[in-house]
């Protein structure tokens, strides 16, 4: 081996590290436990498969959420509008919450919005989501909630398209996509 060769492979092998970083850092699993892109610790009670509801105390859920997710799920701020990764996104796939892995939602049932928030016309079953009554802001709202760990989403309104007349209108934040398998859908 050449001395010029030799330093050509140090070269890419450098360059290959470095491209598998963000990557390798960022991949996530679909049962216990997930190190996903909103995640910046490892969240050992992120589960797709495991639907057991989850109940856990307050610091907990800070040490194992970002803190950007922390914020929306358990204390229900809101993400600006326009600023999420999903407001505009027409990837086919599932949604999942990003706090517990919970499936939520269908790309199938999303639809275009100039509100700036992800918005779906219904659930991807009954009861992926719960419901509650939300006065703040001087206005009477429908918060949406995850199902299992109860996450704070987004807010439900009467304006959504048929067939529902729903929008779910969710936090970006709140949700992580997966898209379909190619060829399976
Ligand atoms: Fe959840």
């Amino acid at each position: 081996m050449t001395r010029a060769v030799a330093v050509s492979l140090i070269v890419l092998m450098a360059t290959s590290a470095c491209l598998a970083g963000p990557d390798s850092r960022g991949s996530k699993t679909t049962a216990g436990g997930a190190m996903s892109s909103h995640s910046q610790s490892f969240n050992p009670y992120y589960s797709r498969t495991d639907a057991r509801k989850l109940e856990l105390p307050d610091d907990v859920w800070k040490k194992v959420l970002s803190p950007q997710l922390y914020s929306i799920a358990r204390h229900g701020s809101t993400e600006a509008a326009f600023t999420g990764r999903y407001w505009d996104y027409e990837g086919k796939g599932s949604y999942y919450c990003a706090a517990c892995g919970n499936p939520l939602f269908r790309s199938d049932a999303k639809f275009a919005t100039t509100c700036g928030w992800p918005s779906f016309f219904e659930t991807v079953r009954p009861g992926s989501v719960t419901y509650r009554k939300d006065t703040s802001f001087g206005m009477v709202r429908s918060e949406v909630l995850c199902g299992r760990c109860g996450a704070h989403l987004g807010h439900l309104f009467d304006d959504g398209p048929p067939p529902t007349g729903k929008r779910y209108c969710m936090n970006s934040v709140s949700l992580e996509f997966e898209p379909d398998e190619a060829g399976k859908h």
